[in-house]
Parts: structure tokens; sequence; C-alpha cells
């Protein structure tokens, strides 16, 4: 029960690595905040987190908007009595070719991918700051550091989190005791995918797919890993990708 005094709240916990992230920390003692749009799976999984004796609020809000996010934290402080820690994990990938100019998905993935995180990170920074530490994980990608096909928006809105990452870490670690990590997997098996809409992008996906790819709890598992070392150690990034992924 390491984690029994922290309350950690959790973006995208709807599906994928964001539940899995949400069982994994609920297991070893945190109290869980599980935020995204779909009410209905947020209310299932805190029943489930609940029904096998852990603490979840369900506070469903849309990381694109900074004032569902401050209503998040303030549900946050009044039903935990404060917050510490934040995971930015909502994200989209509706992969395409520039040429296509599918130019509201581009939005759409500036809108969740990166100001997403930036709203997270203003509306919990106060109530970290207030309670002297606490740690910030971003989930970027295994994109930051590579361009895959129909990944030229995607790619750069991962790289943004990595290095915004590392900026908010040099500002924040040294002296207000606030931890910061980028977690940058390669290809995990979730509903990701199920946003592209681009008919080329989703045929070469497949052949990709046809590998032995991660499982949403092995991310669950290095998130853990990063939030349970000593307070002197901040992880910087984690960068982890199925064995075999070129
Ligand atoms: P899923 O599609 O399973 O999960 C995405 C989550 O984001 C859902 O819970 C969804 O919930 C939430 N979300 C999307 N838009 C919003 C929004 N506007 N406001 C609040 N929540 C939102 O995919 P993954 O679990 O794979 O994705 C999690 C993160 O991991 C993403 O940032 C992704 O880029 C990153 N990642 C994934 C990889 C993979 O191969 N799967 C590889 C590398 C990184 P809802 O629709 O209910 O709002």
């Amino acid at each position: 029960m390491i984690l029994k005094d922290r309350t950690i709240i959790i973006t995208g916990a709807s599906s994928g690595i964001g539940e899995a992230t949400a069982k994994k920390l609920s297991e070893h003692g945190a109290s869980v905040v599980l935020m995204a749009r779909s009410e209905d799976k947020l209310k299932d999984l805190a029943s489930s987190i609940t029904k096998a004796g852990g603490k979840a609020l369900v506070a469903s809000g849309d990381v694109t908007k900074r004032k569902d996010f401050e209503n998040v934290v303030a549900k946050t402080v009044e039903h935990f009595g404060k917050v510490d820690g934040l995971i930015n994990n909502a994200g989209l990938m509706p992969l395409s070719y520039v040429k296509k100019l599918k130019t509201d998905e581009w939005d759409k993935m500036v809108d969740v991918n990166i100001k997403g995180v930036l709203n997270g990170v203003s509306s919990v920074l106060p109530e970290l700051i207030k309670n002297n530490g606490g740690d910030i994980i971003n989930i970027s990608s295994m994109a930051a550091h590579r361009y895959f096909p129909g990944g030229a928006v995607y790619c750069a809105t991962k790289a943004a989190v990595k290095m915004f990452s590392e900026g908010l870490r040099q500002e924040l670690a040294p002296k207000h005791n606030i931890n910061v990590t980028s977690i940058e997997p390669g290809a995990v098996d979730t509903n990701l995918v199920s946003t592209i809409t681009d008919e080329d992008i989703k045929e070469e996906l497949q052949e990709m797919m046809e590998m032995t790819t991660l499982e949403s709890e092995d991310i669950a598992n290095a998130i853990y890993y990063a939030l349970t070392q000593p307070k002197r150690v901040n992880i910087n990034d984690i960068y982890i990708v199925p064995s075999e992924q070129k």
C-alpha cells in the first residue's frame, strides 16, 4: 500500500492505458480521480475499484476545457482533501497523410494532446505548490522520437509533450518538490487507432499491429515505477516499446 496517502487524477481513465493505470494505482492504495468524457464507463470503473477495496472518484470532463479541469481539481480537493499527482494521459491519434488536409483532425490533436496537458498543469499546479510537492506524469509517445506514416501532426503533438515535460521538470522539481516524468510508449493494444479515418493508414497499421504489442498494464507498471521512487529521484523519461517493434 505504498501509495495509500496519495490522491492522483488520471485523465483518459475511461479506457486503455488510463483505465489500467487507475486499477494499478488503486490496488496499491492510491485514491484515484477518474477523468474522461464517457461518464458511464468511469462509473463502471469506479464501482469495480471500490468493490476491490480501493478508492475512486468519478469526475467527468473534457480536457480541452480548462473550466472542466478546474472543476475536477475542486471536486478532488472537496472529496479527498488534496491532490498529490496528475497523470495527463487523454489523447487522440487520427493519423492521416498531410496532403489529405484533414485539418479538423489536426486541430483536435492539438487541442487534446497538447492543450489538454497544459490545462491539466495549470489547473493542478496551485494545489501541488500549496502542498509542497507532488508528481506530474505526461503520456507522450515513441512518436516523440520518430516520424511514422501519417503521423506528422500526431508526432509533433507528442514531441511537444515530451519537451514541455522537461521544461516543467527543470522549473518545478528543484524549487517545488514536484517531480515530472514523460512516458513514451511504442504500440500498445488499445482503442487509440479507432479515431483514424484515413483508409490508406488503416491498411498500413493493420500490418504493424500483427506484431505482439504492449498491453496497457505494461504502461501502468511504468507509471507505478515512476511514482514510487524516493523523492530525491526524478525519472525524466521512460521510453518503452514492444520487443518486436523496430
Ligand atoms: P484509448 O483510446 O483507449 O484512450 C484514450 C482516452 O482519452 C479515453 O479514455 C478517452 O476518453 C480520453 N479522451 C479523449 N479525448 C478526451 C477529451 N477531450 N477529454 C477527456 N478525455 C479524453 O487510447 P490509449 O489508452 O492508447 O491512449 C492513452 C494515451 O496514450 C494517449 O495520450 C495516447 O496518445 C498515448 N499513447 C498510446 C499508444 C498506443 O499505442 N496505444 C502509444 C503511445 C502513446 P473519452 O472518449 O471517454 O473522453
